[in-house]
């Protein structure tokens, strides 16, 4: 299942997606009254599921052109945890930008957060902030969206925990990452976590995901892998990371970026304003945002 956030006649919406993607069914229409993706994250039973699916095919639908998508999940009640040097390729091009050395492929996991206030829709503009940010870069990521409070999790249990995954552009200020030793502001300027396009229900998709993921700026493709690279797999970041510190329901874990970002080329193209960028990831969709200078 498919479940989006959405603006719809001036009105904030949860709904479902349709499977051939061209509408959406406003989750009251099913029965439900969940006010936001984390209300229903939290609180949806396995029956209401099931009621979705059954009232689904005979529910009032909108046109998907009709309402504008916003990311599944806009004001995340916790920072982003996300994984950085995740994919081997990647380790390797970012060697000597992130006072990471490459000697060879990471034995630890690196953890690092991201503030976010108000997620970038799937098609919304991003603000580049182009007065501080000279090196404005894309990292195209499947993200994990937990659905109950996770704390010492088994690597074999991992799955248990997992509402469903969408798409995050992990937008990131090269020096600003850098330059202050902890890569926190340069991760978390505003716009810098556009998501979405909505978020696939965890039973959609088998585990661990295996999923083809790209990156194309301006039609230009920049990064294409497969999420079975990752050096530290789903289950191994969530025993690791759940050890000893609690994870709340509806945290959000961006499981690292592949190789092909602007700061890993000999001449880095970075971002600039009017440039679109776009992440797919197979299964899930694509997000589609264009960078602007100040909103
Ligand atoms: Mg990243």
């Amino acid at each position: 299942m498919k479940l989006a956030t959405y603006m719809y006649n001036g009105e904030e919406k949860v709904g479902v997606i349709s499977s051939d993607m061209k509408s959406v069914t406003d989750i009251s229409q099913l029965g439900l009254t969940y006010a936001s993706m984390e209300e229903l994250i939290r609180n949806i039973t396995d029956e209401e599921m099931v009621l979705i699916k059954e009232k689904l095919p005979t529910a009032e639908i909108t046109d998907l052109a009709d309402v504008e998508l916003m990311a599944p999940i806009p004001r995340p009640k916790r920072d982003i945890v996300c994984l950085g040097i995740n994919y081997d390729e990647h380790a390797k091009e970012s060697s000597g930008f992130t006072n990471i050395q490459y000697k060879g492929t990471p034995a630890q996991a690196v953890y690092f957060s991201k503030r976010v206030i108000n997620a970038p829709g799937p098609f919304d503009f991003i603000d580049g902030h182009s007065d501080i940010v000279a090196d404005l870069d894309y990292e195209v990521e499947l993200a994990v969206i937990l659905k109950k409070e996770a704390k010492d999790v088994k690597k074999e249990d991992a799955e248990d925990y997992i509402f469903g995954y969408t798409i995050i552009n992990d937008i990131s200020a090269r020096t600003l990452q850098s330059q202050h030793k902890q890569w926190f502001r340069g991760k978390s300027l505003d716009d810098f976590a556009p998501m979405g396009p909505w978020i696939v229900t965890a039973d959609e998709i088998p585990f661990p995901p295996e999923l083809n993921l790209s990156c194309r700026v301006n039609g230009e493709l920049r990064q294409n892998s497969n999420t079975r690279k990752m050096i530290f797999d789903i289950g191994y970041i969530l025993q690791e990371f759940s050890a000893g510190l609690t994870l709340d329901a509806c945290t959000i874990i961006a499981t690292g970026t592949p190789s092909g970002v602007a700061m890993g080329m000999e001449s880095p193209v970075y971002l600039k304003e009017g440039d679109v960028v776009e992440c797919e990831i197979e299964n899930i969709g694509i997000i589609r945002n264009t960078i602007v200078c100040g909103k």
